[in-house]
């Protein structure tokens, strides 16, 4: 089995119960686990060194629409709010195929994987065009991050009142079918699992509410975690209330929506009574905050509901909406959010960077993830400080935080690296790059 000692950085930051970090630390990984933690340890196969450098178990991705990377910065999007944003690209979106979703999720994914992130979740709810779920789950495959891709759907298009186009939408029973067809497919509900499948109908605005339950239904009875955009801004909310008689924790509480299994995005609307839900029922959030900011949502109550007990984890959202997918970024952002709408004591740089790991690996499930600790997964990302962002900070940890978004030096996804110095080594990116500037420019032209 292949063996890696990770040896002697400055400061291991475990993420466990006691926050401990250590200084002067190794790790040490045996095939996809973590079989050892602490000083002088015994090397044994492959040695990187880590000196002066920060250890943190990798970075957790909660909500992303990888595809979106292809459509950033288009100028009719770049200043709307999310209805009007929406429709200024699902025309464009409708163009799309396999070699679209394909590209697109590897330079997202390549983008995660250079800022720290070693699992992410996608949310992929249109297949234009032939497209599938299975292109970006090859993607995922192809740069080695671990991957829980989630089944969208869109099925109310505007003939039927809905948002998008009706090219865009499918039928119900085509959805469910597909949705049946990837779980069975990819599905690996083992411990150290590299790809869970969940499923994911785009947001109460645009599919029904039978689709909603039978999703649900689907779902528990699969074994598979449920996803959906939630309360994301005061338009969302009015449309609830308007359409659905009721407020969106109520609608989603109704439809069987909440749960340890389940976790919705933004919930940047929620009340008080919706935090206790959703700290009740164990229901999880993905917070975008880049996302929030760019779309003008507002602010979500992440400090009332982590306060709350409701599992809170970080998302880059889809690249259209944020337009940058760094996670250690993200991570960032969250912290100076909180502080906006709450204060300069309101979230510490370490608090932040325990949503964006081991807040992350909870919202998806994964307690075999997110702390550094023998037995769990070798999911890690070596930081050197040694740059020029965080030349002169006096806290390495914290400057990970505060000082500007670096990027990881080596990334470890199972016990494999995906990064190394800086660089992705399993893909060439500058070709990548170029591929996805040439479909860019074929979408505009
Ligand atoms: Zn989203």
């Amino acid at each position: 089995m292949q063996q890696i000692l990770i040896r002697g950085a400055e400061r291991l930051v475990t993420m466990n119960d006691a926050g401990e970090e250590i200084a002067g630390a190794d790790v040490l990984i045996r095939g996809g686990v973590i079989a050892a933690v602490g000083q002088g340890l015994a090397a044994a196969g492959e040695v990187i060194e880590a000196k002066g450098c920060i250890v943190t178990p990798g970075l957790v991705n909660t909500h992303h629409h990888l595809y979106q990377t292809l459509t950033r910065a288009v100028p009719g999007g770049q200043d709307a709010l999310l209805f009007g944003w929406l429709r200024t690209l699902y025309p464009i979106w409708a163009r799309f195929g396999p070699e679209e979703m394909r590209v697109s999720a590897l330079v997202g994914l390549a983008e995660l994987a250079l800022s720290g992130c070693t699992l992410t979740s996608d949310h992929l709810y249109l297949f234009p065009n032939g497209a599938r779920l299975d292109d970006t789950i090859e993607a995922a495959a192809e740069i080695g991050l671990r991957f829980h891709p989630t089944r969208g759907a869109m099925s109310i298009g505007e003939s039927a009142g809905g948002l998008p186009p009706d090219s865009l939408v499918e039928g119900e029973a085509a959805i469910l079918k597909d949705m049946e067809r990837v779980v069975d497919r990819f599905h690996d509900p083992r411990p150290g699992a590299m790809l869970r499948v969940g499923l994911a109908p785009c947001s109460p605005f645009s599919v029904s509410r039978a689709l909603m339950r039978e999703t649900a239904a689907l779902a528990r009875d699969k074994g598979v975690m449920l996803h959906t955009h939630l309360a994301e801004n005061a338009e969302d909310v009015a449309y609830s209330l308007e359409r659905f008689g009721c407020r969106p924790g109520q609608y989603a509480e109704d439809l069987g929506w909440t749960g340890p299994d389940v976790w919705h995005a933004h919930c940047v609307r929620l009340d008080p009574r919706e935090i206790g839900l959703f700290a009740r029922s164990r229901t999880g959030v993905a917070h975008c905050p880049c996302s929030n900011c760019r779309l003008g949502s507002g602010i979500a109550p992440v400090r009332a509901m982590r306060d709350a007990g409701v599992r809170v984890g970080l998302g880059v959202d889809g690249s259209a909406s944020n337009d940058g997918g760094s996670l250690i970024g993200e991570t960032r952002q969250a912290m100076l959010l909180q502080r906006v709408r709450n204060g300069a004591g309101a979230m510490s740089a370490r608090e932040a960077l325990a949503i964006a790991t081991r807040g992350g690996a909870e919202v998806l499930g994964r307690d075999d993830c997110g702390v550094i600790a023998p037995g769990r997964r070798a999911d890690l990302a070596i930081w050197d400080p040694g740059g020029i962002e965080a030349a002169g900070a006096w806290d390495p940890v914290a400057a990970l935080v505060l000082c500007a978004p670096p990027r990881v030096r080596d990334l470890i996804v199972e016990g494999r690296p995906v990064v190394r110095g800086g660089r992705l080594v399993t893909i060439d990116l500058a070709r990548l790059i170029e591929r996805q500037n040439s479909l860019a420019r074929r979408l505009a032209g």
